[in-house]
């Protein structure tokens, strides 16, 4: 007897919610003439930031290219005389990227980033391999703050990590030892 009452029940809550949308003013969303507002950790277009400072994130360390389940980013390093490291050229082959933002998260130095751009599709598949200079923004993006070298320090052969004005003395490893 509770079974068939239960049933009847949830047959009723079906016929109300239908009911309920049958009466309601539809709505419709004109794209693209509108777009509408994503929310800012929405993982769509792949950018490549810059530090407060201005100057390229990436240090050309590899992570997210190791990290990125379908192998869509490479990358050469390279050394400035300052001792920044930069990506000499950097790729990703959108048309395999599945937005996982893995990459993100590895990214030691808040470079790349995902942000809310959806609208990246390409009549030729192979307009969808962006280069350095495709990725790069020159704004923070999300991380408005984060300098990765005011942090790990730059050494060149004048100065060793950690001993000019704005950096911090570098961690000593072996002292998180147990
Ligand atoms: S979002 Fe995922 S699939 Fe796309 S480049 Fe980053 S790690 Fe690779
Ligand atoms: S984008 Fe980030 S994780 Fe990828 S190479 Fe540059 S610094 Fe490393």
């Amino acid at each position: 007897m509770t079974e068939i009452f239960e049933s009847v029940k949830a047959l009723g809550e079906g016929f109300a919610a239908t009911f309920k949308h049958l009466l309601r003013k539809p709505i419709t969303e004109e794209y693209p003439e509108y777009k509408r507002p994503l929310p800012e950790r929405s993982r769509a277009r792949i950018v490549l930031t810059c530090d407060p400072d201005g100057k390229e994130r990436c240090v050309a360390c590899y992570l997210c290219s190791s990290v990125c389940p379908v192998s869509c980013i490479s990358m050469q390093s390279a050394e400035n005389t300052d001792g920044r490291r930069y990506a000499k050229w950097f790729r990703i082959n959108l048309g395999r990227c599945i937005y996982c933002g893995l990459c993100e998260e590895a990214c030691p130095t808040s470079a790349i980033q995902l942000t809310p751009d959806f609208e990246n599709s390409r009549l030729d598949i192979l307009n969808l391999v962006f280069e350095k200079q495709d990725l790069l923004v020159d704004n923070c993006g999300k991380d408005r703050a984060y300098n990765f070298y005011k942090h790990a320090g730059i050494k060149t052969d004048s100065f060793d990590k950690g001993t000019r004005d704005f950096e911090t003395e570098p961690v000593n490893v072996k002292s998180n030892l147990p």
